[in-house]
């Protein structure tokens, strides 16, 4: 079976799509390899978020036009977002692609990777092979005679954000990608006992620099029972940890009988009484008189009670507007649920919300953090609240006096940690369409630094907070030390030994690539081959509140035992972007 590579940009949700994806090919007989060279098929699945993303791809997609006039029967594919912003356009500028899917089209992955791998095959005799092989690199033919390999699925028009957004229940309701996370694959060799579960797919909101709504469609909310069922299978399958995902994942809401939430017509989270007794909790299999609506906080309590397995239940990413009580009572009262919250402001001040349409004020975005601290910060019991966030800088029309009121929201705030980025016009956007991106890059890279400087000595206070505590850590692998001495030991193998050095593995499989900065590599060693370079092992792992925590196994217990597990490990010291501590 051909060998695939997939590298994976952006978000949570694109790795998830990935895992996805991987495990559907694997099904199929597919392999994976983690050098893209040894690759027969070439996968990205892409981001559109951000500029910096698409630009790799495109330089990406350069390389393999190269790498494909030696290779003919190379297969090269785009999935996810910038598939679908960009359409068939993308294969204009980029004759090298021949399979173009958007996120909402991902199940037809296998059909479209098969037919175009046949059809290349057919296009390619032996004889053909062989004499483009043995042809002078200057005198190949050009490889867009063979376009005739080219498989598209996009979601709409698929142009610069002209794509159609599922505009009907029915259209919804009909979705196939269900599918995709229905035949998810849960073998315990695909996660170090954690693993991402979708709720809702597509958003609703229309901030004006996003292009999410495009291309990735309307808010599609994901029937509770399945949520559930695959929680369970989880579970059995080794994983303690489930982050639950969707760009506005408290805005979950599930109407039974409608299947899916109507276009346009979500109603806000009330902040309905909560009663903390089983059975007054909606059940999603059997609903209460008069009851059809199961609500973030009703799955929250239902995955709580009933998958007890699941020892930390987490979820990303947060939105400030109609976070009901509800949903933070039920935080409160499950002790398996992470107080952590990621709640993007995006700015701190007022005239810039309006204009990027957050659809809040930054008074309203602060009554929700205090709210959120009031019920759910208690540090005295080693559980406080932590909290992350987003920060655009230089938004069109941001004055500096803009920009201080964001680092007074920074200092308000006190975020564990916050992803801080310049703003960046991307096609198809309303803020591309209607406003003037006027803030000078030179303005843009001050401001951004600013923030990063303030950002790392709130991080630095935070994470030392935390010195003397004991917590709870669930192991995800080398830390970052170990990981770059292994590259080095690699390259150091691979000059020596004239191999080319083998990538890191999950449990001795390949992994797909990500440039996500939660991926951790681990493949670990044993404590013998530890003890032989007289090196400790350092692991890197996280607490309840999404923090790094660094720290060596004790003495005599094999590192790789403690992969997916949860340590308890004292605090010793902290810096801004870590917690070092030792196993109790
Ligand atoms: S909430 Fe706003 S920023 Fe987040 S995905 Fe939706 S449109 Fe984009």
């Amino acid at each position: 079976m051909p060998r695939v590579y997939l590298e994976t940009f952006g978000c949570q949700m694109n790795e998830l799509d990935s895992q996805l994806v991987s495990s559907q090919l694997r099904t199929l007989g597919y392999t994976f390899t983690p050098e893209s060279d040894q690759a027969d098929v070439v996968l990205y699945n892409t981001c559109s978020v951000r500029e910096h993303a698409e630009q790799k791809v495109w330089s990406r997609l350069g390389e393999l036009a190269l790498r494909k006039a030696r290779q003919p029967a190379l297969v090269v594919g785009v999935l996810g977002c910038m598939a679908e912003r960009e359409g068939e356009a993308l294969i204009k500028r980029m004759p090298v692609v021949d399979v173009l899917i958007g996120p909402a089209e991902l199940d037809k992955l296998p059909g479209l990777l098969d037919n175009a791998l046949r059809t290349r095959a057919s296009l390619l005799s032996d004889e053909t092979v062989q004499e483009l092989a043995a042809t002078p690199e200057d005198e190949k033919p050009d490889v867009s005679r063979l376009r005739s390999a080219r498989q598209v699925a996009l979601h709409g028009a698929g142009s610069h954000g002209t794509t159609n957004r599922r505009s009907s229940t029915l259209a919804a309701a009909a979705d196939s990608l269900e599918l995709l996370d229905l035949s998810r694959a849960t073998s315990p060799d695909d996660h170090q006992g954690s693993a991402y579960v979708r709720i809702t797919r597509g958003c609703n909101k229309f901030c004006t620099y996003c292009v999410v709504p495009f291309t990735r469609g309307a808010e599609v909310h994901r029937p509770p029972g399945h949520i559930i069922d695959e929680c369970k299978r989880l579970a059995d399958a080794g994983v303690i940890e489930v982050t639950l995902l969707g760009q506005t994942v408290n805005h979950y809401r599930f109407e039974h009988d409608h299947a899916v939430t109507i276009d346009g017509l979500i109603q806000p989270q009330k902040g309905r009484a909560y009663t903390h007794k089983q059975g007054v909790h909606h059940d999603p299999y059997k609903l209460a008189k008069g009851e059809d609506v199961t609500s973030f906080a009703d799955l929250l309590f239902q995955i709580h009670e009933q998958v007890p397995a699941i020892k930390r239940l987490r979820f990303v990413t947060s939105f400030p507007r109609s976070f009901g009580d509800d949903i933070l009572q039920v935080i409160r009262d499950c002790p398996r649920i992470c107080r952590y919250l990621h709640v993007p402001a995006q700015s701190g001040s007022d005239t810039m919300l309006k204009a990027m349409n957050r659809g809040y004020t930054v008074a309203e975005y602060l009554e929700f953090i205090d709210r959120a601290r009031q019920f759910l910060h208690q540090p005295e019991i080693d559980r406080p609240l932590t909290l992350a966030g987003d920060i655009i800088v230089g938004f069109p029309g941001e004055t500096d006096a803009d920009h201080q009121a964001t680092a007074d929201l920074l200092r308000r705030v006190r975020y564990k940690n916050c992803f801080i980025f310049k703003y960046s016009p991307r096609p198809g956007t309303i803020a591309e369409k209607n406003l003037v991106d006027d803030v000078p890059d030179e303005v843009k890279r001050r401001r951004n630094n600013d923030l990063l400087n303030l950002q790392t000595v709130i991080s630095d206070e935070v994470s030392r907070s935390f010195v003397g505590q004991t917590l709870e850590v669930i192991v995800q692998g080398l830390s970052r030390r170990e990981q770059k001495a292994a590259r080095r030991a690699e390259t150091a193998g691979a000059c020596s030994t004239g191999a080319s050095g083998t990538s890191l593995t999950i449990h001795g499989k390949p992994a797909s690539a990500s440039e996500h900065e939660t991926t951790v590599p681990t493949d670990v060693p044993s404590a013998d081959s530890a003890a032989s370079r007289h090196a400790p092992v350092q692991l890197q792992g996280r607490t309840e509140g999404d923090l790094i925590v660094l720290f060596e196994p004790p003495v005599g217990v094999d590192p790789r035992d403690l992969l997916g597990r949860i340590v308890r490990t004292r605090i010793e010291s902290a810096s801004a972007l870590s917690l070092f501590g030792t196993p109790v």
